[in-house]
């Protein structure tokens, strides 16, 4: 079966993700386990730990189909060693919110040169704050999600998680997530069937459809290539509806959270019936 879903909010408290799943018909959902935009949180009560499990197992959502993101401002391939600290405090807190909740796995986007070393000294890094972080935790996957390339983001060529997930010790721990607008704007073609089979074949060539934990569906508002995040709506963006068709209707996608992280978060229950409506039966 399909599972998708969107990133719903947890304005109030975290318990109330599942029950905004459940209000837009989703089987999957993402969330902020804190706000996003801040290094400090205080910690999860155990009411809320509480409600969240029961609200999950009350909307009949497993926790392998909610796939958690981390705060936008950690960079676990920081140049700076004192920076470095900051963000892997901030990530090893995430992984245990995780855990706390009985989830499985936490997205991130893998991090930044910033122009003071290499790509693949970076890449080091991140591996290492992943590897670090595992050592801490039980159960919780490490979730690296491909990106556009914007600025000195690292994780916008398949070759980039393959040197991470080849330098993390536990490999059952370290998964990816597909972004189809990050996938796009990274400069892999997504727009009609051909070349969806090539862009899919090259990502299992280079990292393997046995690490992919998570798909981000999102339309483009920039063009192939372009190395700018901007998402769009489904079909109203340069991808158009091909992608999500493929998507639906290949077993390499089943049982896995398909999120929307679309625009216009009004339009995401007719969202998820479209992309319901393109599997062909039979
Ligand atoms: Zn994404
Ligand atoms: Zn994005």
């Amino acid at each position: 079966m399909k599972r998708v879903g969107a990133h719903v909010s947890a304005s109030g408290g975290v318990e109330n993700a599942p029950l905004n799943a459940e209000k837009i018909g989703a089987r999957a959902f993402a969330l902020f386990t804190k706000n996003q935009r801040q290094w400090r949180a205080k910690p999860l009560s155990q009411g809320c730990i509480t409600g969240f499990k029961a609200n999950l197992k009350k909307v009949g959502i497993a926790p392998e189909h909610v796939l958690p993101h981390d705060s936008y401002l950690i960079n676990l391939g920081h140049p700076d060693p004192v920076a470095l600290q900051k963000s892997r405090g901030a990530f090893l807190d995430e992984m245990q919110r995780c855990e706390q909740l009985g989830l499985q796995m936490l997205n991130f986007h893998p991090g930044s040169h910033l122009k003071k070393i290499s790509e693949t000294e970076s890449l080091a890094i991140v591996a290492d704050s992943i590897n670090q972080t595992l050592d801490r935790t039980n159960g919780v996957a490490a979730v690296i999600e491909n990106t556009a390339g914007q600025g000195t983001n690292l994780g916008y060529r398949f070759e980039h998680l393959r040197a991470i997930i080849d330098q993390v010790e536990e490999k059952s721990r370290v998964g990816v997530c597909l972004d189809t607008c990050h996938t796009f704007t990274a400069g892999y073609d997504l727009r009609t069937e051909a070349t969806c089979d090539t862009t899919f074949q090259a990502f299992d060539d280079v990292v393997g459809f046995e690490y992919l934990r998570g798909m981000h569906l999102n339309d483009s508002k920039p063009d192939l290539g372009s190395r700018v995040d901007r998402h769009e709506s489904l079909g109203k963006g340069k991808l158009g509806w091909t992608v999500f068709r493929y998507i639906m209707n290949d077993d390499r996608f089943e049982e896995i959270p398909l999120i929307l992280e679309t625009v216009d978060d009004t339009l995401w229950a007719e969202e998820i019936r479209q992309l319901y409506a393109l599997v062909e039966t039979g």
